[in-house]
């Protein structure tokens, strides 16, 4: 790290390169879905095609021969735990390929037990029943509508558990909820939802400049007959800091509804629940999802790139401020740059538990509120209905929001 206190830094943007760019050859594609099959996909075991999560071991579990077992670590299978800091350009899953906007969200698929047609609605399910034959049709094959994602990361935390950590958050904010929502709370509108996210690693050079300034001495002096001032003497310091930043499993949701409530609750609980244990992800099979609904991806790299860009500098901006704690007075930065060396990204559900009520405002709007619980974690964040009335009695608002930003490492390499 350079660490350039005075003379000022002469850490500059990099010079323009002097031969022409190279060719664009596009982002590098790791194949996420070469051994996926669709239609019926069976139990390696007794041949059944009736199968779902068992939550409580993490694998997939037959529902007649009770035998288990689960697909491949996604960070194994597809290398995404390694090599952060070698990323150059962008990297992506052939999941995450951009949506062909006349792609079919409807999709008929034949079964192959009976021979009939069975739709699969790709806005909420990957998986059909046949309803001749009883047959579960899965869709695991990748489609440019955006519905089969590269990962999935299972749910672990119980039902039972989540509508427990739903009930003790409505419960606390009970002077603030409104009473029909605590009077209609009920656990059975709890439902289990994988949600569509971009998980993004992001390989960048940082480079801060600005002044700081270091208190040296603080004196009293006497103005007039009893007043007295505090006065500072302070050294000011040209300040510059030049590092590598690596942004580990960035999860930003993809789906453009959540994207359009960006300022407002619902994408803040979302957001509020992470991080999620992406270490844990597999390779896709949509018999995870058996039994839960799930939430089409409909936004491509480039939509969701300024996103990450702004939280990757976030990420350099919290990194870098450990190191000015001899800026006792506050730096202000004149530049900050962040140079993008590479880019990785893969398309995953991750699951939460969601409970929603509707509530009818006085002037008629509908306004839908959320509890939110991380199906890994059980961390729980959610929008209340809060009565008005009531909180007008007290003299404090208390944002029920939060706002986390995403498991991100720092690595400080050697400026460049
Ligand atoms: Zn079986
Ligand atoms: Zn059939």
């Amino acid at each position: 790290m350079d660490d350039v206190t005075e003379p000022a830094s002469d850490e500059q943007a990099p010079a323009p390169p002097t031969t022409p760019p190279e060719p664009d050859h596009g982002p590098r594609v790791i194949d996420t879905d070469a051994d996926a099959v669709d239609g019926l996909t069976k139990c390696p075991r007794c041949g059944a095609t009736q199968i779902a999560l068992n939550i409580g071991s993490g694998m997939l579990r037959c529902h007649y021969c009770r035998d288990e077992w689960s697909t491949p670590s996604a960070n194994e299978a597809f290398g995404l735990d390694a090599g952060v800091g070698e990323l150059r350009g962008v990297t992506r899953g052939s999941g995450s390929s951009d949506i062909v906007p006349s792609a079919e969200i409807v999709l008929t698929f034949k079964c192959s037990a009976c021979g009939a047609e069975i739709v699969i609605d790709t806005a909420s399910s990957t998986q059909a029943r046949c309803h001749w034959c009883r047959n579960t049709l899965s869709m695991n094959q990748q489609v440019p509508n955006g519905a089969v994602p590269d990962m999935v990361l299972p749910f672990s935390l119980p039902k039972e558990e989540a509508v427990r950590k739903i009930a003790t958050f409505v419960r606390k904010r009970r002077f603030f909820a409104h009473p029909r929502f605590r009077k209609e709370f009920d656990p059975d509108n709890v439902l289990g939802a994988y949600l569509p996210y971009m998980v993004v690693d992001v390989n960048a050079h940082a480079a801060f400049s600005g002044q700081g300034e270091h208190q040296t001495r603080s004196y009293t002096v006497s103005v007039g007959e009893d007043r007295s001032e505090t006065r500072y003497d302070a050294d000011l310091y040209d300040v510059g800091r030049a590092f590598d930043v690596e942004v580990h499993d960035l999860a930003v949701v993809s789906s453009q509804q959540r994207l359009d409530q960006g300022l407002s609750t619902t994408n803040n609980v979302i957001n509020a629940i992470r991080p999620f244990d992406l270490e844990n992800a597999v390779v896709y099979d949509s018999n995870y999802l058996a039994g839960f609904t799930s939430e089409r991806r409909d936004t491509n790299i480039d939509d969701l790139a300024p996103i990450v860009d702004a939280q990757s500098k976030d990420v350099a901006r919290h990194a870098v401020h450990d190191t000015l704690r001899f800026y006792d007075r506050g730096v202000r930065w004149h530049s900050e740059q962040l140079e993008v060396r590479g880019q990785r990204w893969v398309s995953a559900y991750l699951p939460v538990w969601l409970y929603s009520y509707h509530q009818t405002k006085r002037d008629g709007r509908s306004v839908t509120h959320y509890v939110a619980v991380n199906g890994r974690t059980g961390a729980v964040m959610g929008s209340v209905p809060i009565n008005y009335p009531r909180l007008l009695l007290t003299s404090a608002v208390v944002e029920a929001v939060g706002i986390v930003v995403g498991t991100a490492v720092m690595i400080f390499g050697g400026g460049s």
